[in-house]
């Protein structure tokens, strides 16, 4: 490493002393930071953009302002809240680390890496962000912009995920030994997403310019190399908007485990791989005169694709289906609906000839 780290230590924690950005999660200057909101924001920023969270992050604290407030909610109301943030497993385990907080930790939350990774929902990263930005203790948090970052400055060839535990290593070589951990944390992390962006580095605002390896080598922003990632599998299947006389639509709550567990969905077929094969698969519901919008919708979980075919029904019998209820387009956010869902009935909505009784 170029010069000393401490020197580079001092130049990262005054370049953000200078340009640290306001967050509502991020305290101010000098004041402590509340570690219920660190680690509702840590939570909620889990592959989701700090534009996006902001006012999620809002409603949360403003509906549950403790730990403690929210480990007393009903897990309906956190899944309705969080609704249209996605990865629905965060806001299930979101809401088991707050009753655990509450009832085990006496609404405090543990201070050190190794007591934070006792509870729900919290991986390696997470709690090395909390136990630094939150209690100032001496962790290194390793999200994607500090990986972009260090592979730059050293001029790492090895492409990600390979080279994972040469970035930890060196990133925790720059942060060791620095007076203020959660300070260095949030710079470390601030300097990637908004000087060493993954477009167009703006190096000549960049306080480690003078030693960084990938600007003297001019391949800054080819880095971090990344292996090829093999195609997702796409899933096939088929969604029902069902109407009634009154211009409601049926939805129902998905029991049992996984994706989109305790959450409501308009009722859907199962969803396979085959898309000729899903065209066959029998309605969930007992509705005659069922035609297809000639719409699909598609939404890209983490491990496959899926295109879901829309298709539409008026009940005229007043359809049963189990922890199913009617719905206008009014009470809309009463439930936890996730994105997909909303995107299939807003297009429904637009194109629905029975969408007015
Ligand atoms: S000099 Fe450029 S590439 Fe290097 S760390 Fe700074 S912004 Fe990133």
């Amino acid at each position: 490493m170029p010069k000393p780290v401490k020197h580079l230590q001092t130049q990262l924690l005054d370049w953000f002393s200078r340009h640290r950005r306001v967050m509502p999660w991020r305290a101010a200057k000098g004041v402590r930071p509340d570690p219920y909101h660190v680690w509702l924001s840590e939570i909620m920023l889990q592959q989701t953009t700090v534009v996006t969270v902001g006012p999620y992050f809002m409603k949360f604290i403003a509906k549950w302002p403790t730990v403690k407030h929210l480990a007393k909610a009903k897990l309906d109301d956190v899944l309705t809240a969080w609704a249209g943030l996605g990865y629905y497993a965060r806001a299930r385990n979101l809401h088991k680390c707050a009753v655990t907080v509450a009832n085990e930790h006496a609404g405090k939350f543990p201070e050190t890496v190794e007591g934070l990774r006792e509870l729900p929902g919290i991986g390696p990263y997470t709690a090395a962000a909390i136990a630094s930005i939150a209690f100032d203790r001496p962790a290194v948090a390793v999200d994607g912009n500090v990986e972009r970052v260090v592979s730059r400055f050293f001029a790492i060839e090895e492409p990600l995920p390979l080279s994972k535990d040469d970035i930890r290593r060196k990133a925790a070589r720059l942060a060791k030994d620095n007076p203020h951990p959660g300070d260095f944390t949030q710079a470390f992390m601030e300097l990637g997403a908004t000087v060493c962006t993954p477009r167009k580095p703006k190096c000549s605002l960049c306080p480690w310019a003078a030693d960084c390896a990938a600007r003297k080598k001019g391949v800054a922003e080819d880095l971090p190399r990344k292996v090829e990632k093999a195609q997702k599998p796409v899933r096939y299947g088929k969604v029902y908007y069902i109407s009634n006389r009154r211009g409601e639509f049926l939805i129902h709550k998905r029991t049992g485990q996984g994706l989109y567990e305790g959450l409501y969905q308009l009722p859907t077929t199962e969803w396979i791989d085959s898309r000729t094969a899903a065209r066959k698969l029998a309605a969930p519901v007992r509705i005659t005169g069922l035609e297809s919008l000639g719409a699909e919708v598609r939404h890209s979980f983490t491990h496959f694709d899926l295109i879901l075919e829309i298709w539409i029904g008026r009940d005229t019998k007043n359809t049963r289906l189990a922890h199913a209820v009617w719905i206008s387009a009014d009470n809309i956010d009463e439930y936890a609906l996730p994105t997909l869902m909303k995107k299939a009935i807003r297009l429904c909505m637009n194109g629905n000839p029975a969408k007015s009784a």
